[in-house]
């Protein structure tokens, strides 16, 4: 295959076909097929896949997955600063905290002199002398003085010892995250995605189904088509998904008779196909090319004990040809 499969055109120049995941990489998907030019993988990077991969709740999930993504493991989103009681906070991937030193603050008042404060964690105490001392050396200096740093650092010592205050602060941890109609259809564009992915990596794609032909527009437009406004749905965990039999942080996609299931992290949607699908397909995130972990082999023999009598059969194992 030479075409892009979303674009529908053959990469020319720069653009080429590069390695798609199918289930993106920040929820652990392993599964990569190069038939997705440069251009369009950007063009979603850079929207709702983007936006997503971003957003707080898909970050706490590559965290807690601990997904490693091409910038190495996926990091605590709970990492940076805080503000509480008109003072700032560093959080630390261990949830560790300490007041961030964010400067002096200097007032001078009417008789010439100059008071500073400053706001400095117990564990940056060392810090405080010389950075005091460089402070007001520096100032001293553009004022045309000559400064003796030594003498200067024995004042600054001795102000700080007469002059420290210490609080015990213990800030609470917020955050907080909203659930948006942007979020929304964006997972559905992701989960429209790994569909139209997934069917072309199975090679299960007839040319008269209008919900592929919508998906593919959708993604090229990263918009939801409207015709797919009810065919994509978020719903809830059902009783068919058997993640029990997979591990824990498993994205994966079920595809049955006309409809695929599919878990994105910690989602569950349903697309509606217009076409029924000859066997059963399921595909994990994280399966590796050529790969059948135990973990598959036992779904296959639970859907075929418990649920699957009524239907006919069989499982494709990923297929690697255009
Ligand atoms: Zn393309």
């Amino acid at each position: 295959m030479t075409k892009c499969i979303i674009c529908k055109k053959t990469p020319q120049g720069s653009n080429v076909l590069t390695d798609e995941h199918i289930f993106p990489e920040f929820i652990g998907g392993n599964l990569k097929k190069k038939n997705v030019c440069s251009s369009c993988n950007s063009n979603m990077g850079a929207d709702f896949e983007g936006r997503l991969e971003n957003g707080f709740l898909f970050s706490l999930f590559s965290y807690q997955a601990k997904v490693v993504k091409k910038s190495g493991l996926a990091k605590s989103p709970f990492v940076g600063d805080y503000k509480a009681g008109g003072k700032t906070f560093e959080v630390d991937e261990d949830f560790n905290y300490k007041l961030k030193f964010t400067g002096f603050e200097e007032s001078r008042s009417s008789d010439g002199s100059t008071s500073f404060s400053m706001s400095i964690d117990e564990e940056d105490f060392g810090r405080a002398e010389s950075l005091i001392v460089k402070k007001l050396a520096r100032r001293l200096k553009k004022q045309g003085k000559n400064v003796d740093e030594n003498k200067l650092r024995m004042h600054v010592n001795n102000l700080i010892e007469d002059g420290y205050k210490v609080e015990s602060l213990k800030p609470e941890l917020q955050r907080r995250f909203y659930i948006d109609r942007r979020f929304l259809s964006d997972l559905k564009l992701l989960a429209l995605k790994v569909m139209f992915e997934s069917m072309h990596y199975f090679g299960c794609i007839p040319n008269d189904s209008k919900v592929l032909k919508k998906s593919r527009a959708s993604l090229q437009k990263k918009n939801i088509d409207p015709f797919l406004e009810d065919k994509v749905f978020i719903c809830d965990k059902d009783d068919f998904f058997v993640e029990k039999y997979l591990p824990l942080y498993t994205s994966y996609m079920i595809c049955l008779g006309g409809y695929c299931y599919l878990k994105i992290a910690d989602w569950y949607l349903l697309i509606i196909l217009d076409y029924e699908i000859p066997s059963l397909y399921f595909i994990l995130a994280n399966l590796k090319e050529g790969d059948v972990s135990g973990d598959v082999i036992e779904l296959i023999n639970f859907l075929r004990g418990d649920y699957l009598k009524k239907f006919e059969y069989s499982y494709m194992p990923p297929k690697f040809h255009d």
